[in-house]
């Protein structure tokens, strides 16, 4: 179930990075294993087969393979093993009816776009990575990236400072010292607790990890 939303969640990241013009003939998942213009690639991710070329989209860089230059060998249960201008690349799925269709779909003589394709073979991208809550009680979600736990940390610790201070100064004030009215007063900043469901309060949220591309 897990796995099944993020594998949507790439395909969904993934076809963003498609041409309007391309038509999505086959999908399918796994890592991709091998060297492309000399780069050693490799990643898990989804495979889209369009009509002008084999786009790989992985954590990190996606990849454009052409399929003049695509030489699909050999299947071994889950493995495809082929060839990329010269350099040897494994295709990993985790199933072997899929590594089956893959293969299928690899050989199968496929129509290359006549109209010009702004072929990149290796492209890295950007990318972060965040928490997605989604409250089970009202249905609100909220994200927060992997740096905000820590700001929201620093935040906690910066109130712990204030209070001390704040103590202190009224601690001060008692004794009728006046210096001590001019001891800094911070405002105590809300801490948001991001388990917390910012509409309802609710703490019952279930927590994915979503990857945007910027
Ligand atoms: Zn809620």
């Amino acid at each position: 179930m897990k796995k099944e939303k993020a594998r949507v969640n790439t395909y969904n990241q993934a076809i963003k990075h498609l041409q309007e013009n391309e038509t999505n003939l086959h999908v399918f998942y796994g890592d991709f294993n091998g060297k492309i213009n000399k780069k050693r690639m490799f990643g898990n991710g989804v495979f889209i087969g369009t009509n002008k070329r084999l786009f790989v989209y992985t954590w990190g860089a996606m990849l454009s393979l052409n399929y003049i230059h695509i030489e699909v060998s050999t299947i071994e249960k889950k493995k495809i093993i082929g060839n990329y201008k010269g350099n040897k690349f494994t295709i990993s799925v985790p199933f072997e009816e899929e590594a089956q269709e893959a293969f299928n779909f690899l050989t199968s003589k496929k129509e290359i776009a006549t109209d010009p394709f702004n072929f990149e073979e290796y492209r890295k991208i950007k990318q972060i990575v965040e928490t997605k809550r989604t409250c089970t009680v009202c249905g609100e979600t909220w994200y927060y990236d992997k740096g905000e736990p820590m700001k929201n940390f620093g935040e906690k610790m910066e109130n712990v400072g204030s209070d001390a201070s704040n103590m202190g100064s009224d601690m001060m004030c008692c004794t009728g010292c006046l210096p001590a009215a001019f001891l800094p007063r911070h405002q105590k900043k809300e801490v948001r607790d991001l388990n917390e469901c910012p509409n309802c309060g609710s703490k019952a949220a279930d927590k994915e990890t979503v990857v945007h591309d910027v």
